[in-house]
């Protein structure tokens, strides 16, 4: 079985794909992981990101592996070495919607995350999933959530268990508001596979939900499918 799960940055997909992968013993394909692999690694390795041959070229030869982790549910490696925790920065955000956009780094990517889901149950979630890269899933979800609050989540899950000011966190909040929706607008303008419902997708606003309820709104449409 193939779940998709896609929509904009910070609806709260990875999480949510977490949680229904761990209820139902599924793999869980993080497609975004892997643009930002490819978008780390062409500044850790000085190349240009306007020069679209030489990213395709180096998306096209990297070796991306991701492998389950205890603590966070995964690792994800670039020829050996663990970028896990530097493919997550605010240099990373702002570069990974440039070279998602090319056609070549896009068709270098898309035969591994097809290659995922051959011997095993996914849920996979990204921008495209449903449309482009398991267009056949059985189950596909479009997360969606107010901006404000899409980027209100993102800060506090920054900042859990720590002590802030409230007019530093609505700073914070204002800034990452402003990142989301420049990522969401070069996502969804793209030519190449942009982020889109497809027609077939069940479209959940998470704005006024916890994440169990939306896990549960998921866990009714595998129970039905079974
Ligand atoms: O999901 P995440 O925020 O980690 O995705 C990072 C970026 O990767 C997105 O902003 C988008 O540019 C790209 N992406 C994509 N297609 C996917 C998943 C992610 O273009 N299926």
């Amino acid at each position: 079985m193939i779940i998709a799960i896609d929509g904009p940055a910070g609806s709260g997909k990875s999480t949510i794909a977490r949680e229904v992968a761990r209820r139902f013993g599924f793999q869980k394909l993080d497609t975004g992981a892997m643009y930002r692999a490819v978008a780390y690694t062409a500044a850790a390795r000085h190349i240009d990101l306007d020069d679209e041959p030489a990213v395709t070229d180096l998306a096209r030869h990297i070796v991306i592996t991701v492998s389950a982790a205890p603590e966070d549910g995964q690792r994800i490696a670039v020829d050996g070495e663990d970028v896990t925790r530097e493919i997550r920065t605010p240099a990373v955000d702002a570069t990974v919607s440039k070279v998602s956009a090319y056609p070549g780094v896009r068709k270098a990517l898309l035969s591994h995350q097809r290659a995922a889901a051959d011997d095993h149950d996914v849920v996979a979630e990204g921008r495209d999933i449903g449309t482009v890269v398991f267009p056949e899933a059985q189950i596909k979800v479009f997360l969606t959530a107010d901006p404000r609050e899409r980027a209100r989540r993102r800060v506090a899950q920054r900042h859990e268990g720590e002590d802030i000011s409230a007019d530093a966190l609505e700073d914070e909040v204002q800034r990452t508001l402003e990142a989301l929706e420049r990522r969401d607008e070069l996502d969804s303008s793209r030519d190449v596979a942009p982020l889109s419902a497809a027609p077939d997708a069940v479209v959940i606003d998470s704005t006024a939900y916890t994440i169990d309820e939306v896990v549960q709104k998921i866990a009714c449409l595998i129970d039905g499918r079974r």
